[in-house]
């Protein structure tokens, strides 16, 4: 015997599963729950209602506003959002309202009013609309954070410095971040094609087939190792890998991920210091020889006068090169520690620059020496040690990297500023080098006359405090020409 279902039920599954329909639509949430409201309204006969959220807030609503009394309000917040449970109010309009509840979270309450009471019997109905309405609303709730949170991530991985590389458990690219891909310099369609350690060489064997194994049967693996990636065009990149396995919260393994950071900049700098620590500790022991040689023939033999002279001479210019050396030692710790500060005087330009050559003209007769300041008695108010020491340097390196030729030094008054150049007619400077000379350390020939890199560092510095500029041209076989600009007057201090 077949049993057939009465007109009322006919009626009330045709109104579920309309409405669960809807919850399934896409298009504007508030549009969607204020239908759904008002056709689930309409068969209750309700003037009005209203959907809140865990937080009392309105979702959606239909029909004229429901006037918030202290009643309905303190029941609402006591049974629904304190106990979750269902509320009748029989005032004029008669309200309920039941929450919407799951997995006993609270996600929100659904509110009807109309003039005809309400009836308990009518609320088991409403509790089973308000469950798939709950469990809809949390997940799109869950479907909402999670979308941020995944934008997030990514605005967070597209804006690293450091290369990322997703792989699965078979070892397979997944993605990669923006910097990743600007660091092989490859399309991203091809990235996807190679195989993660296809990109770093040298990498030890053993290395990337522990990594893979790990992956395969779910071992924990973290490794950091420095490799170089090459790219396409043939350039290389110093670069730190970590390799890490992905482990969940449940211990489990989802693949891999490869984080690759440049380090050109440091493996360049331990190379430097590597360097000047051969270079200080050649430059210390070369004159400390010469000076100690020079003692013991000074003990040992019967000189003549002259000869003494001579010797004493050469033990000179050596402990001058020693002091030098100190001397900008410790301007390079200075400088580091932001230490290095300047005493302002006024003094004249023309005598300043004069005292800087006249030992050179004394010492190098290979050379000659001209000097032109305009105007002949102009001013400037700087630190005079600190520019004496600029001049020097830089007209010992005239001298020091050419065989003979002129030194012209030319200081010219423009305006508020002194142009102060220093030009040698010597070996002159490689193009490719000239973005390096004023780094620290920087030679361009390691093997080349007494020197410790540090010179053009220390002359720019003290250029730049006096916030003025240097440049260089150079033309190999030519000559250089160094040109310092800096303000007559001591700018404003700075706040
Ligand atoms: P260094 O102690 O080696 O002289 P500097 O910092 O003074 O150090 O200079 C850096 C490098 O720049 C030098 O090693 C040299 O190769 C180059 N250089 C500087 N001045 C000149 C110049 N006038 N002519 C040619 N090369 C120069």
């Amino acid at each position: 015997m077949t049993k057939t279902l009465n007109p009322p039920h006919y009626q009330v599954i045709g109104l579920l599963h309309g409405l669960f329909g809807m919850l399934g639509q896409k298009g504007d949430l508030g549009e969607i729950l204020s239908t759904f409201l008002s056709e689930l309204g309409e068969y209750l006969d309700a003037l009005g209602g209203v959907l809140l959220d865990a937080s009392q807030q309105p979702l959606a609503s239909y029909g004229p506003p429901l006037r918030e009394t202290p009643s309905y309000l303190e029941e609402l917040t006591r049974e629904v959002y304190t106990h979750q449970r269902p509320m009748l109010l029989d005032e004029n309009p008669s309200i309920v309202g039941v929450p919407l509840v799951n997995d006993h979270r609270l996600i929100g309450a659904m509110v009807f009013y109309r003039t005809k009471a309400f009836i308990p019997e009518e609320i088991p109905f409403l509790g089973v609309v308000a469950l798939p309405l709950a469990i809809h609303l949390e997940n799109l709730e869950y479907a909402q954070t999670n979308a941020a949170r995944r934008a997030e991530l990514e605005a967070v991985l597209a804006s690293m410095v450091d290369g990322l590389v997703v792989v699965d458990r078979e070892g397979r690219i997944q993605s990669f971040n923006q910097a990743f891909k600007d660091m092989t310099q490859i399309p991203a369609d091809e990235i996807f094609l190679r195989s993660w350690a296809d990109f770093f060489h040298p990498l030890p064997e053993q290395t990337s087939e522990t990594f893979e194994e790990s992956l395969k049967t779910g071992k924990r693996f973290t490794q950091k190792r420095n490799t170089v990636l090459t790219r396409p065009d043939g350039t290389n990149m110093n670069v730190a890998v970590s390799l890490n396995t992905v482990v969940t919260q449940a211990s489990h393994i989802t693949g891999g991920v490869i984080g690759v950071r440049d380090i050109t900049r440091e493996v360049q700098i331990d190379r430097l210091k590597d360097e000047f620590i051969s270079t200080v500790s050649h430059e210390l022991r070369t004159p400390l020889t010469i000076i100690r040689g020079f003692i013991e023939m000074l003990t040992d033999r019967e000189m003549s006068r002259e000869e003494n002279l001579q010797l004493l001479d050469v033990m000179g210019h050596e402990t001058h090169r020693l002091e030098r050396l100190i001397n900008d030692l410790l301007d390079l710790s200075k400088i580091q520690s932001n230490r290095m500060t300047l005493s302002y005087k006024e003094f004249k330009m023309e005598r300043l620059l004069r005292q800087c050559i006249h030992p050179f003209e004394v010492r190098h007769h290979s050379h000659r020496f001209n000097l032109s300041v305009s105007p002949a008695a102009g001013r400037i108010i700087a630190d005079p040690d600190r520019i004496t020491q600029v001049i020097i340097n830089l007209v010992g390196n005239a001298v020091k990297y050419s065989q003979g030729g002129t030194v012209s030094v030319k200081a010219d008054r423009e305006g508020g500023r002194w142009v102060i150049s220093v030009e040698d007619q010597g070996m002159g400077i490689p193009a490719q080098h000239l973005g390096h000379i004023f780094d620290r350390f920087y030679r361009v020939n390691e093997n080349q006359t007494e020197g410790s890199g540090l010179g053009l560092f220390i002359t720019k510095t003290i250029v730049e405090r006096h916030q003025g500029k240097i440049s260089v041209k150079s033309r190999p076989g030519v000559g250089t020409i160094f040109t310092i600009d800096i303000p007559a007057t001591p700018p404003q201090k700075r706040p």
